[in-house]
């Protein structure tokens, strides 16, 4: 049996925190599906084409990451490509609490599916897209904080209002 592991998330823009969650994650799975929610609700920064190009370009030579896009219920879509873990970085307590949540109903969902959690590197402890957004709304460099292949362009952003 295959080990396959999603790692689903916006991604919004990828940071080298989830960069190296989803490296590490490599000598635990045979497979690492890394899976941009498209979640109807939650507006997003960039175009989801550029987070996908994005993702390809960081993982091009990784044959056992596949990057795809889904939508609805993460159980669901896990069933669908027969992965029986769930990966999740963890930086703070409010992660945990927040990961708690989501995985144990997960688990009352689909008892078969596993969360598993990996302690973010201590450098990437404060490190979040949401903070990323914050600095390239003000025009600052965000190049320290996400991989290489993560170039920043005013044409990838959906629009300049703020949300
Ligand atoms: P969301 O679920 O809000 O879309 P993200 O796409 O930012 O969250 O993150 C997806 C996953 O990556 C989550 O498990 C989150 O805890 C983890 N993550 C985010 N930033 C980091 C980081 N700096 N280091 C390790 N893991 C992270």
């Amino acid at each position: 049996m295959q080990r396959i592991a999603v790692f689903p998330g916006s991604f919004d823009p990828i940071t080298r925190g989830h960069e190296s969650v989803i490296r590490r994650a490599l000598s635990l799975f045979d497979h690492v599906i890394v899976a941009i929610g498209e979640n109807s609700e939650k507006k997003s920064f960039f175009h989801l084409e550029q987070r996908l190009t994005w993702l390809h370009a960081i993982f091009t030579n990784e044959p056992k990451i596949e990057i795809v896009t889904f939508s609805g219920l993460t159980v669901d879509f896990c069933q669908k490509k027969n992965a029986a873990y769930i990966l999740r970085g963890l930086r703070t307590a409010a992660d945990f609490e927040f990961e708690r949540g989501i995985g144990q109903m997960n688990k009352l969902m689909v008892p078969g599916i596993e969360t598993v959690f990996l302690l973010c590197e201590p450098e990437y402890a404060s490190l979040s897209s949401s903070i990323v957004r914050d600095i390239i709304r003000n025009g600052g460099d965000v190049r320290q904080f996400v991989p290489e292949a993560v170039v920043i362009k005013n044409e990838y952003r959906i629009s300049n209002i703020e949300y």
